[in-house]
């Protein structure tokens, strides 16, 4: 679903990513790992070029989007459902709104069929009920799930997520998680980085520990949990547990 060949990525004279390789199969859920700083944010940014890489290659779906350009890169960048920290969500629209906006703007959905997908989405994270809400009215929790739900409507060929549960008090967290291993369960491909240790433990079917730029190690849950072969990876899983 997705590759990354010898991504690089400079900021002025500083290296942060040098040489990333990666290959997301499809229905894999991956957490991506690792210490402030280490690229985790910048790595997910280049995938569907919110930041230019400086250097290597990024397919989507076996399609070139590092240099891709106009409505082809458009057309790249809806296949990655992207969720953030910060849901981002419209206070001036309704939970529905918020959801169809991109469906009809970009999309070119009709009104109707927007509706539809918005509320199947929104059924998907337990937020139907909420539809005609206002973002304000919702709990963190309950805005993150409408994030997702506004990946997940526009049918995305897999959603990266930046630390989705970072921003929320420590309650509203096993909502969204829940939400996420469902997704899972229904075969989305998934991409993570998360300091939820546990999540990444149980929930992933693959863990990359990122450090400085470069992905150290990486393997299934328990090898990166259990039996971590690099010092930096030993050391980060004993300082997080
Ligand atoms: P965290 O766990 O704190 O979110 P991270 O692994 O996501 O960290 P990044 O946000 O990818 O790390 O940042 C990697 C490095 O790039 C850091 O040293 C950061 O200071 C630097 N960096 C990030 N964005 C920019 C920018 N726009 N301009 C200059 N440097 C930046
Ligand atoms: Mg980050």
């Amino acid at each position: 679903i997705l590759q990354v060949n010898r991504l690089h990525k400079n900021y002025g004279a500083t290296p942060v990513l040098r040489g990333i390789n990666l290959d997301v199969r499809a229905g894999e859920l991956i957490s991506v790992i690792g210490p402030s700083g280490s690229g985790k944010s910048t790595l997910l940014r280049c995938c569907n070029r919110m930041e230019e890489a400086s250097g290597g290659e990024i397919l989507v779906e076996g399609h070139d989007i590092s240099h891709a350009r106009g409505k082809t890169l458009n057309q790249l960048r809806l296949r990655l459902g992207m969720v953030f920290q910060s849901f981002n969500l419209y206070p001036h629209l309704t939970v529905k709104g918020n959801v169809t906006l991109a469906l009809r703007k970009v999309k070119k959905f009709d009104a109707t069929s927007a509706d539809q997908l918005a509320l199947a989405a929104l059924e998907c994270v337990g937020m139907a009920h909420k539809a005609d809400a206002r973002p304000s009215q919702l709990s963190g929790g309950q805005q993150q799930r409408v994030g997702i739900a506004r990946a997940i409507a526009l049918e995305p060929a897999m959603i990266l997520f930046d630390e989705p549960t970072s921003a929320l008090d420590p309650e509203m967290v096993d909502g969204v998680l829940e939400v996420m291993r469902e997704l899972r369960a229904s075969g989305m491909t998934m991409m993570v980085v998360t300091h939820e240790m546990s999540f990444a433990q149980a929930a992933s079917d693959r863990v990359i520990f990122m450090d400085q730029g470069v992905i150290v190690e990486q393997g299934t849950p328990a090898q990166i949990f259990g039996a971590p072969t690099q010092p930096r990876t030993a050391a980060f899983i004993s300082r997080s547990a």
